[in-house]
C-alpha cells in the first residue's frame, strides 16, 4: 500500500554526497525539508553543497570529512552525528567506485580500497544508524546498488560483485524491516550522468546505454519508498535485463557479459 514519506524534519546522512547521485539526493532531500549530514573526501566540495543547501532550502546542512576505504571510518562517521547533536532518520549509502580491466591486471589495493568503500561503510554504517531507527520504530536505509548487481560483469569483477553483495544486504534488510518501521530500499542505476566513469578511467567498454540524470535517479528511489518497494532499477532496458539471470544459465549470462564488455583493440 502507498503511504508517502514526509522527509521534512527529519535528517538524512548521505554518503558521497560531493558529486554525482550522492549530491543529488542531498538537493532533493534538503528541497523536501530535510536537514542533511554530508560524508565524503572532498571537504570544500561538501562545503560548498552544505552551504548551498542552507541558502536555498533553509535547512541545516552539516559536513563530515571521512575516507569510507578506513576500517575506523564508520565509527568516526557515527561519533561525528552524536557531536552534532543529530540523530540520523535517513542513511543513504551511496558512495562507491567502480574500475575496469582483466582482474588479473587490477591493482590489488585499489580493489580493497573498493571493497571496503562499497561493502564494508555500508554494512557498518547500517550497523551503527539502523537499530535507534528500529528503536525509534521510524526510518530509512537506502543503499545505492547497480544495474551490475544482477549479473556477474567479466572486466569488472570486484564492483558488480561488491553490488551483488548490497543488493542481497539489502533486500535481506528490507524483509527484516517489514514490522519495524523502517523502511529499506536499493537502488540500481545505471549509466548515470556523474563523474563514475571518470574515476573508473574507461568510458568506452564499462559503459552501456544512455546516460541519465543523477536527479532521475533520486525520485525514482523515492517513489520506491513511498511504495514500500523492494528496490528499483532504473529505466525499463535495465528492468528487463536485471530477469535474464532467471531465464539463461549463469554460464550463459556470464559469457554473454564477457562479449559485451571485452577490452576493444
Ligand atoms: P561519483 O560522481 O564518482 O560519486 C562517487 C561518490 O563517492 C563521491 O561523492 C565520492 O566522494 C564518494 N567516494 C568515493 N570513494 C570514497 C571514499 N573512499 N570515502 C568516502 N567517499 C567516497 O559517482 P556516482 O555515479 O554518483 O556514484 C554514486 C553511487 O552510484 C556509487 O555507489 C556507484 O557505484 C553507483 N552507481 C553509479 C552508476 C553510474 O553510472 N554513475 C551506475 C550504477 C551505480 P569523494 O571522492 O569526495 O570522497
Amino acid at each position: 500500500m502507498e503511504q508517502r514519506v514526509i522527509y521534512k524534519g527529519r535528517t538524512a546522512l548521505i554518503t558521497g554526497a560531493s558529486s554525482g547521485i550522492g549530491a543529488a539526493f542531498a538537493a532533493e532531500l534538503a528541497a523536501r525539508g530535510c536537514d542533511v549530514v554530508l560524508v565524503a573526501r572532498r571537504e570544500a566540495r561538501l562545503k560548498d553543497l552544505a552551504a548551498d543547501l542552507e541558502r536555498t532550502h533553509g535547512v541545516q546542512a552539516h559536513v563530515v570529512v571521512a575516507d569510507l576505504s578506513r576500517s575506523d571510518a564508520p565509527g568516526a562517521v557515527h561519533a561525528a552525528t552524536r557531536d552534532l547533536g543529530v540523530h540520523v532518520d535517513v542513511l543513504v549509502n551511496n558512495a562507491g567506485f567502480g574500475g575496469y580491466g582483466p582482474f588479473s591486471g587490477a591493482d590489488a589495493g585499489r580493489d580493497q580500497d573498493m571493497v571496503m568503500v562499497n561493502v564494508a561503510a555500508p554494512v557498518a554504517l547500517t550497523h551503527r544508524f539502523l537499530p535507534a531507527m528500529v528503536s525509534r520504530g521510524d526510518g530509512i536505509v537506502i543503499n545505492v546498488s547497480s544495474a551490475a548487481a544482477f549479473q556477474p560483469l567479466p572486466y569488472q569483477v570486484v564492483y558488480a560483485a561488491s553490488k551483488a553483495f548490497l543488493q542481497s544486504f539489502s533486500e535481506g534488510l528490507w524483509a527484516e524491516n517489514q514490522h519495524t518501521g523502517v523502511r529499506v530500499v536499493a537502488c540500481a542505476p545505471a549509466a548515470t550522468d556523474t563523474e563514475y566513469f571518470e574515476v573508473v578511467g574507461n568510458d568506452r567498454e564499462a559503459r552501456f546505454g544512455a546516460m541519465r540524470p543523477a536527479s532521475g535517479v533520486v525520485t525514482a528511489t523515492l517513489d520506491a519508498l513511498d511504495r514500500g518497494a523492494v528496490h528499483t532499477v532504473i529505466g525499463l532496458r535495465w528492468k528487463l535485463t536485471a530477469l535474464l539471470p532467471r531465464l539463461l544459465s549463469r554460464a550463459a549470462m556470464a559469457r554473454m557479459t564477457e562479449r559485451m564488455t571485452r577490452p576493444q583493440g
